[in-house]
Formats: C-alpha cells, structure tokens, sequence
C-alpha cells in the first residue's frame, strides 16, 4: 500500500515536498494466508481420523454389535486412529511452544555427542526391527553448543526416525559428526548429519520439506505414523539455536541431513558451566 502525505514546501523549493509512506503489506498477508493454511490443514489432519473412529462406532453399535472377530478388529484400527490424533496433537503443540520461545537464544552447555550416543542406543532396538545398522561416528573429544538439551535430542530423534521410516528398510543410517573451521566473519560450526541409503528426495521437494504438513509421499508418510511436522519441528528449533537444516539428497542412492550449529568456545556466553548432562 502506498500513501502520500503532502508537507509543507520547504523554503527556497518550488513544489510542496511529498513524503511517501511505502508500507509493504505483501509480508503480512503473506503470514495470514499461511496462518489460515495452518488452521485448515490442521483441521483436516485431525479431521480424517475422527471421520473414521465415528464411523467405526456406528458399525460397532449396529451391524457388528454381535460380531466378536470384527469387534476386535475394528477395536484395533480405532486405536491406532485414536494414537495417531494423540500424535499430532503432541506435534501442535510441540510446535507453538517452539515458536513462543524461537527469540529466546537457550543457554544450556550442551554436548551434541552425548546427544547423538543417546539417540543411537535408544533407537536401535526399532533399526534391528527394521534390518537396519544404525552406527555413529564421531572424532574424539566434546562437541559443545549452547542449547537446550531436550530440544536438540528431538531435533536428532526426529532425524533418525525419518531415516528409519524413509529409509527403505535394510542398509545402513549413519549418525556422523564434525567440526567445520570457521573464518574470519564466521565463527566454526558443528555439523551432526543422519545419512540413510533410502530412495532419495527429488530436488524439487527439497526447499519445502520444513513446511507444516508438506509430505513427499502423503500415503507412506500416513503409514509410517508421521505427522508431517517432523521437520517443521527441526527447522524452529534450529532457527532458536541460531542454526540450520542442510538437506542432501540424490534419488536411488540415499538423504543426509546436516543440522549445523555455532560451536560454543571457552569465552563465549555460559562458559563457566561444565558439559555435564544437562
Ligand atoms: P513426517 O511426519 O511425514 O515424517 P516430516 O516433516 O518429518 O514429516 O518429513 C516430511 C516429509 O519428508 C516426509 O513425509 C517424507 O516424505 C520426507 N522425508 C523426510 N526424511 C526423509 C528421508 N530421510 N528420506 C526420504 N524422504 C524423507
């Protein structure tokens, strides 16, 4: 929107000086329009299983009442509807407390070894589940951020899972880290990377897979239990940690996704505390 306020004319000048006021109101709509996709995908999300457990109670009070193998199964379905409400609820609102505390930097000394040993040793019973090896690599020594632990364990959680749900089954999901040196306007960086040999992410998908409901494959995601706000989640608890999301990924041969975070050095904010489990 562009508005013209006219001035008095300042002395020695012919024409009444005009201020324009520029206001671009392009950015706000821009959130609107999201925020209201927000609200209607939600809704149909949470919409979907509530159409099928309302559906199953009818059968259930009508024409199955008297049936005990289609009670129990349908008992079944009903449960994993029921879950998966319950799962997307947890992810909402996962998400607004994210995005209530995104300006405000965390502060715990937190050791991204310690956070991917974790996540390895409590995921692998579901990658043998799966014939899959889940391995880590790391360089000896601490590899410090200024975090918050629980948030960063389920930035990597959600990371290893979609490698382990995408991943095709079989092969391999390595969990990887390293020290980027920094340089003279940047300060080094730690890089955690989840590398699975699945089927790959075609390149036009790439910039929108930290979109709030943006699934690859609707129908696999469904079925492997996903939300799609896995990598949404990620994105908003990067951008708190003032880092990033790198997504590589080549179709047939495998993903690697790279969360890179400022390393925290001896001097910086927090230094007094210790690496300690926090
Ligand atoms: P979801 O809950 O569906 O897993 P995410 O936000 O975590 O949602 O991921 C978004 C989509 O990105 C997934 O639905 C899937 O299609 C795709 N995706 C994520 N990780 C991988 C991966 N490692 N390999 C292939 N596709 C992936």
């Amino acid at each position: 929107q562009i508005g013209a306020l006219p001035m008095a004319a300042a002395p020695g000048v012919g024409q009444p000086n005009v201020v324009l006021f520029l206001r671009d109101l392009t950015e706000a709509r821009r959130l609107e329009t999201m925020r209201v996709d927000f609200v209607a995908n939600a809704s149909h999300e949470l919409r979907t299983p509530l159409a099928s457990l309302s559906g199953f109670i009818e059968t259930l009070q009508g024409p199955a009442r008297d049936d005990e193998r289609a009670r129990e199964q349908f008992l079944g379905i009903m449960r994993t509807q029921a879950q998966r409400m319950t799962r997307l609820i947890d992810d909402l609102l996962s998400l607004s407390r994210i995005e209530l505390r995104e300006h405000v930097p965390p502060t715990q000394l937190v050791d991204l070894r310690r956070i991917a040993r974790q996540l390895v040793d409590e995921k692998a019973p579901l990658a043998a589940e799966r014939g899959i090896a889940l391995t880590i690599q790391a360089p000896e020594g601490p590899f410090p951020v200024l975090g918050d632990r629980d948030e960063l364990l389920r930035v990597v959680e959600n990371l290893v899972e979609n490698a382990l749900k995408y991943g095709g089954g079989g092969g391999l999901v390595e969990v990887s880290l390293e020290r980027e040196e920094g340089s003279d306007s940047r300060p080094p960086h730690l890089v955690l990377a989840v590398r699975d040999q699945g089927p790959g992410i075609a390149p036009e998908h790439i910039p929108r897979l930290t979109e709030r409901f943006y699934r690859v494959d609707t129908a696999s995601s469904r079925q492997q239990g996903g939300t799609g706000l896995g990598l949404a989640i990620v994105k908003h608890t990067l951008n708190r940690h003032r880092g990033r999301l790198a997504v590589e990924s080549e179709l047939g041969r495998g993903t690697i996704m790279r969360v890179v975070l400022p390393e925290h050095r001896p001097g910086d904010r927090a230094d007094s505390r210790s690496l300690n489990p926090s």
